[in-house]
């Protein structure tokens, strides 16, 4: 990429705070704004107004990290993960038996990471810290943007003017060369590209709220070591599906287990109905059988009523960037709801994948007379654009179709056969290439379009094999297959 351009960050969260890496690291010239404080400081509002929102990482963020420049991030990221490597499913017998059941994700053993995302986006903003040629500003908020005239204008909160109206915040103007916008789903960075770019736009609520919990640590664990804490199994993404309704907990590393609660905006209006709570034990006791075990009700009321209930919102829109002088990237150009675990993920492979492509076109460009990095970069940005939009629209309707699986389909025989057959075929007969979807995007970097297009194609061939197998109508080594399938599938429900 071409050195000593002026880059602009807009956003500190993970994406902007990565996207800052890889731009510092190919020499430019790095500013990073931020509309809230910094983060490593406790008096800082924390996003969401929530204590903690614990995150799946899995492979996509971690490659994007690993091609970050920097050898000691990925170890220094990695120490504050648990890895989990199924979920968990939390359930209720005929009889009124409780019940538990692993279902791995993967059969190469394999597991996604669980990460604290405040503790990962200062991981980030510490090694920002160490490279001379990053600049932070914190408590500024993109308030205007002129990308023909490339200036930018900040509202800054440390500081305010008279005026006449009383006391107003102070404003600042900057140029730069290029923006990018990683300032979430509310992104101020689009909505000012979108007075240059004739972008498409659409979006969605869905018709479910999010309130977190917490399962606190065992008050008198066996001994010292930190897995004794966890009064459920640490290794597993523990699920409570209730068909409409679904509650969720992710281990994180002192031993708590962050909880969240997705559920209808009308529950929430049901269960906010009596001020003493009264009905929201019963509730879950109904619907997420034993957690009113792991969270006293007491705890389970006061953090329904002090807990923010906050909406899921997806995200579509392209292009993602105006001639040479913007881009978008991570929520601010494809928020989506978090039932694949991919939000961040996508957002840090966005990173990568968009410097990928601006090195690409440095390099071509590198020995061309008149070499022009505006003119390179707007090349880059167009196929940037082009690429990536298809991906992030495969993914955001991935994650909106995976909230039927994870609160129902997980319950499914159905599911659960086609899930292990794929899991058998992968390891029986690898040359055919098999994973399950689960696995191509939490497991692999595979273009999200070219997962969706390869499990479509794997369930249509399963489809009709059974279908033959039933009728008869095929040959005899794939009846055969059929039987030693079902016979391996039968002994791994026995067990
Ligand atoms: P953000 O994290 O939103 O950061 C944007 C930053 O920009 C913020 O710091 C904000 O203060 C700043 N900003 C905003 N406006 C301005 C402005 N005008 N000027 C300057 N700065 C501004 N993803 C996963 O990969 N795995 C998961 O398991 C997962 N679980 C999730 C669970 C829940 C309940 C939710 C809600 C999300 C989950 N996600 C998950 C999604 C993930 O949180 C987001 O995709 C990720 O945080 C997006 O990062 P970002 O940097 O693009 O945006």
């Amino acid at each position: 990429m071409e050195k000593k351009q002026k880059i602009v960050v807009i956003g500190a969260g993970p994406v902007g705070s990565l996207a800052a890496l890889y731009a510092a690291s190919r020499g430019n010239d790095v500013e990073i704004y931020e509309l809230r404080g910094d983060l490593r400081d406790p008096s800082t509002t924390p996003l969401n107004f929530t204590k903690s929102i614990n995150l799946a990482l899995s492979e996509r963020g971690l490659n994007a990290m690993r091609h970050a420049g920097q050898p000691k991030l990925i170890d220094h990221v990695k120490a504050a993960t648990i890895p989990m490597r199924g979920r968990m499913i939390h359930g209720k017998k005929p009889n009124g038996q409780l019940y538990e059941e692993a279902q791995d994700y993967d059969i190469h053993g394999r597991a996604i990471l669980a990460i604290d995302r405040g503790g990962l986006n200062k991981r980030l903003l510490d090694i920002l810290d160490e490279m001379p040629n990053v600049t932070f500003f914190f408590n500024h908020k993109l308030t205007g943007a002129d990308f023909k005239k490339n200036k930018a204008w900040f509202e800054v909160k440390d500081g305010t003017v008279s005026g006449d109206k009383g006391q107003r915040a102070r404003e600042i103007e900057i140029d730069f060369d290029f923006m990018i916008g990683a300032d979430g789903a509310h992104s101020a960075v689009r909505y000012h590209l979108m007075k240059y770019t004739r972008m498409d736009y659409e979006q969605q609520y869905i018709d479910t709220l999010w309130c977190e919990f917490q399962i606190q640590p065992k008050e008198n664990p066996e001994d010292e070591n930190l897995m004794s804490k966890f009064r459920i199994s640490p290794n597993h993404l523990h699920i409570w599906p209730g068909k409409k309704f679904m509650f969720i907990a992710i281990p994180s590393d002192d031993g708590t287990f962050t909880c969240t609660l997705f559920a209808p905006a009308e529950f929430y209006t049901f269960l906010e109905s009596d001020p003493s709570g009264a009905h929201i034990p019963d509730f879950f006791d109904n619907y997420f059988p034993g957690v009113t075990d792991l969270i006293p009700p007491a705890q389970l009321i006061s953090s329904f009523h002090s807990n923010p209930h906050l909406p899921l919102i997806s995200i579509k829109c392209k292009p993602y960037h105006y001639s040479s002088s913007a881009v978008i990237l991570g929520d601010a150009a494809h928020a989506m709801v978090p039932f694949y675990g991919q939000g961040m993920n996508a957002g840090l492979e966005d990173v990568r994948i968009l410097f990928d492509i601006l090195d690409k076109h440095a390099r071509m460009d590198e020995n061309t007379a008149d070499h022009d990095p505006a003119s390179t970069r707007e090349r880059a940005l167009d196929e940037y654009s082009r690429v990536r939009v298809q991906d992030a629209h495969a993914i955001n309707d991935l994650a909106l179709q995976n909230y039927v699986e994870m609160r129902a389909s997980v319950l499914s025989p159905t599911y659960r056969f086609r899930k292990w057959l794929e899991e058998q075929l992968s390891v029986w007969l690898p040359s055919l290439g098999w994973q399950t979807k689960y696995s191509r995007v939490s497991f692999g970097n595979e273009r999200y379009s070219e997962v969706v297009k390869k499990s479509d194609h794997q369930g249509k061939v399963l489809m009709r094999a059974l279908t033959g197998l039933l009728f008869g109508a095929v040959g005899g080594p794939l009846v055969a297959l059929g039987v030693v399938m079902a016979v391996r599938y039968r002994r791994a429900v026995d067990v």
